[in-house]
């Protein structure tokens, strides 16, 4: 590990750090005559890091190689594939995860599953616990809605994501989820990443739209750090200045994410844009930064959306997505995993 250490640091300060470089079984070699860049050598574990970034005196830790957090990719190790029901994730292989953004009554949540699954889809989404912003806004069906959600799963056999806001939660969602989503607002939930981390389900972690790429990380890090290895990284756009888009789909951050971690990123377009006119394009620029699949808000109807109606696309909108990630993942030598899309393809 690489430590830079503040200038002009008191003496207790600097002992704190070679106490705690000591202690954790590290030799330390200053490379400068300023004693500002400390070189930690050693076998480090995942949780040092955050050890020494918590010392008053480290201004920042450079390099963490003999100490890397679990998200990390070491170099040449190959990219983790995580497998949902018919998904998968990472390696050559992308999944495309579509439905409404709540589950609204059962034939419409029927109507969505069979015409998202016949287009491409191998992962239906849809919230029966809904994070909104307002507390009057629509929250969802609860219980009701995870019913309708087991059901649709045993007729149309599409896995299902759905979100778990609540700790409490954990088991009754899981008896329903094939993979948790963590949303937006609940990326910083330590007692619920905890508790997600502590099964061994997949987890959809999505990024807050306030977050820089290192907290995001570190939220993944909560559930890495229980034994759960199943984490799929979710870039939804993080808060701009400008109101053309309701956020920002920071593809920068995927293209990164891609190279500092082995975890899969998929993108999500749909609460990036705000809009369904733009939905497509911001699609496209996450696959071609190299997200590992898409979430999308998928509606039969429109104009009868209980929630984010402005961003829901049509499934033929869907389709025409599902056509173009399987093209641009080809560019790459990658795949699209899909159900019925073959069928659709062939008709
Ligand atoms: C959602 O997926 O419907 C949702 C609420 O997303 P986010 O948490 O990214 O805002
Ligand atoms: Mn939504």
């Amino acid at each position: 590990m690489l430590l830079r250490l503040r200038r002009a640091l008191p003496a207790p300060q600097l002992e704190a750090i070679l106490g705690l470089a000591s202690e954790l079984g590290y030799r330390t070699s200053f490379l400068d005559s300023g004693s500002e860049f400390l070189r930690l050598e050693g076998s480090g574990r995942p949780d040092h890091r955050s050890l020494f970034e918590d010392l008053v005196g480290v201004a920042a830790v450079l390099e963490s190689d003999n100490a890397r957090e679990r998200h990390e990719r070491a170099p040449g190790q190959p990219d983790t594939q995580v497998r949902v029901h018919g998904g998968r994730f990472g390696g050559k292989e992308l999944s495309l995860v579509a439905g409404p953004c709540a589950v609204e009554t059962w034939p419409r949540l029927l109507e969505i599953a069979t015409a998202v699954r016949a287009r491409g889809a191998t992962l239906l989404r849809g919230g029966a616990y809904k994070p909104r912003s307002s507390p009057y806004s629509f929250q969802g069906l609860g219980e009701e809605g995870l019913e309708m959600l087991a059901r649709v799963r045993a007729e149309t056999g599409l896995g299902i994501v759905t979100e778990v806001l609540d700790p409490r939660d954990v088991e009754k969602v899981g008896e329903v989820a094939d993979m948790y989503q963590i949303g937006a607002r609940s990326m910083t939930n330590g007692p619920l990443l905890t508790e997600v981390g502590r099964t061994r389900k997949p987890v959809l972690l999505k990024r807050s739209f306030g977050a820089t790429v290192r907290e995001f990380l570190l939220a993944a890090e909560f559930v890495l750090a229980q034994g759960n290895t199943q984490v799929v990284l979710c870039e939804r756009g993080i808060r701009g200045f400008d109101k053309i888009t309701r956020n920002l789909l920071d593809v920068g951050a995927i293209a990164y994410l891609k190279k500092a971690t082995h975890l899969p990123v998929v993108a999500d377009p749909s609460h990036a844009a705000g809009r369904a006119d733009l939905v497509r394009a911001l699609a496209r620029a996450g696959i071609a930064a190299g997200a590992d699949g898409l979430i999308l808000e998928v509606h039969t109807d429109v104009s009868e959306v209980h929630s984010d109606g402005a961003q829901a696309i049509t499934p033929d909108a869907f389709e025409e997505i599902a056509r173009d990630t399987a093209a641009l993942a080809a560019l790459d030598g990658r795949r699209l995993v899909h159900f019925e899309l073959s069928k659709a393809l062939a008709s």
